[in-house]
């Protein structure tokens, strides 16, 4: 199948296309995966920026109750508090290089208040410990000041993390709302590529019907007198370089006229598709066989010119052979051809119509000599 330039055109246009497509596709879903991946990082980091604020209150209170009872189950429940926080704080951290706000609040702000405190309860346990009690009741309330100071640090680095999660899920929506306009937009322009596509072939084939039509005779379905005449010069045209002859075979149908008063002109319809389906079934191998006007019939030959003969010969018994009857033709009741041939090289004074008038000229003979039969010339 061979495609036209506008095919191969729309062609390329739709591949182009289908490549944006899935690139343009891809990119928004990187864009998606990688949200997808803040989200899921995201959400231990806000459970755990939830929970260091308790988990102070809780270490503080532990303190306390330990300074209280002095009681080493309640020492152990300070170590679990305090080993909580740790990981707390730890996990925080896995997401603060990604995102600069939470880091600085982490390193800058809470960190150091966070390492203040622990000082302030590792003494307190410390004097604990050593049966200071007093001294360490003396200083029971200052925990409570760091943890105040701790309040605002805390909302921000809460702040912070709403901040990333809601930023992450709108440039996912984003994303996700580009591609299916991406997709509707290519979808849509790819459909119409295809539709004009098809179209294109629509086109060609009712244009090549068109050119065979032009070009082919409707009662016969064999070439027409414009196909003859075009076929002749390029017959010409290649003979005179190549230095070769053409020959011409015209055919006419004798005494059709009276076929036709005869049996009517449908029947002489049939008549002449028989005899002209005789010609391509044994002339189309040497030349080109057309219905050159009425009942006349031509069949140009250039490689095979040699053959004229045999095959003009060829073309009047089997027409003949066809036993059609034609009552009103004495004596031979049945339809025959009378054939005018020549053969000619052409050059400068040797044109398309001089053959044609030799092959012409040739066929009157042929007429006039009492029909079904044979004449030719010969040029020199
Ligand atoms: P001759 O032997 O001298 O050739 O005699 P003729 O009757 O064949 O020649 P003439 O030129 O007098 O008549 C040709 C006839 O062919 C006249 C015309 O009606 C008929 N004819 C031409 N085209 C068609 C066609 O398409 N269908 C039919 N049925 N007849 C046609
Ligand atoms: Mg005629
Ligand atoms: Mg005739």
């Amino acid at each position: 199948m061979k495609l036209s330039t506008l095919q191969l055109y729309l062609l390329l246009a739709l591949f182009s296309l289908m490549f944006t497509s899935v690139w343009s596709y891809n990119s928004f879903l990187k864009i998606e995966q990688e949200n997808d991946r803040i989200m899921t990082e995201a959400i231990p980091i806000s459970n755990a920026a939830s929970q260091l604020f308790p988990l102070l209150l809780d270490q503080e209170l532990t303190v306390r109750s330990y300074l209280l009872d002095q009681n080493d189950q309640t020492f152990q429940q300070f170590k679990n508090t305090n080993a909580e926080l740790k990981e707390t704080i730890a996990t925080l951290k896995m997401m603060d290089e990604r995102h600069p706000i939470l880091k600085q609040l982490l390193k800058e702000e809470a960190m150091p208040l966070i390492v203040q405190t622990d000082g302030f309860y590792e003494q307190q346990i410390r004097w604990i410990r050593d049966n200071q009690i007093e001294q360490a009741a003396l200083k029971r309330y200052s925990g409570m000041e760091y943890i105040n100071q701790f309040r605002p640090i805390n909302a921000k680095i809460n702040r912070d993390i709403d901040k990333i999660i809601r930023e992450a899920t709108k440039r996912s929506e984003q994303a996700s709302s580009s591609a299916k306009w991406v997709i509707a937009v290519v979808v849509s322009v790819a459909v119409l590529l295809l539709f004009a596509f098809l179209q294109t072939f629509r086109l060609e084939r009712s244009k090549q019907v068109l050119i065979h039509r032009s070009l082919h005779d409707a009662l016969t379905g064999i070439p027409n007198r414009r196909a003859f005449d075009e076929h002749l010069e390029t017959s010409f045209v290649f003979a005179k370089e190549a230095r070769t002859d053409v020959a011409l075979i015209l055919i006419d149908v004798d005494e059709f006229k009276r076929y036709n008063d005869t049996y009517g002109h449908l029947k002489g319809d049939w008549c002449l598709q028989k005899v002209a389906g005789t010609l391509k079934k044994y002339a189309d191998d040497f030349g080109q066989v057309s219905r050159y006007g009425g009942e006349e019939f031509a069949v140009i030959l250039t490689e095979q010119a040699d053959q004229v003969f045999h095959v003009a010969e060829r073309i009047r018994s089997e027409i003949l052979q066809l036993n059609i009857e034609h009552r009103a033709y004495q004596p031979l009741c049945r339809v025959s051809v009378s054939i005018g041939l020549a053969v000619v090289r052409p050059h400068d004074r040797m044109q398309e119509g001089d053959l044609i008038v030799l092959a012409d000229q040739a066929l009157y003979r042929a007429k006039s000599s009492g029909r079904n039969r044979i004449s030719s010339h010969e040029a020199s």
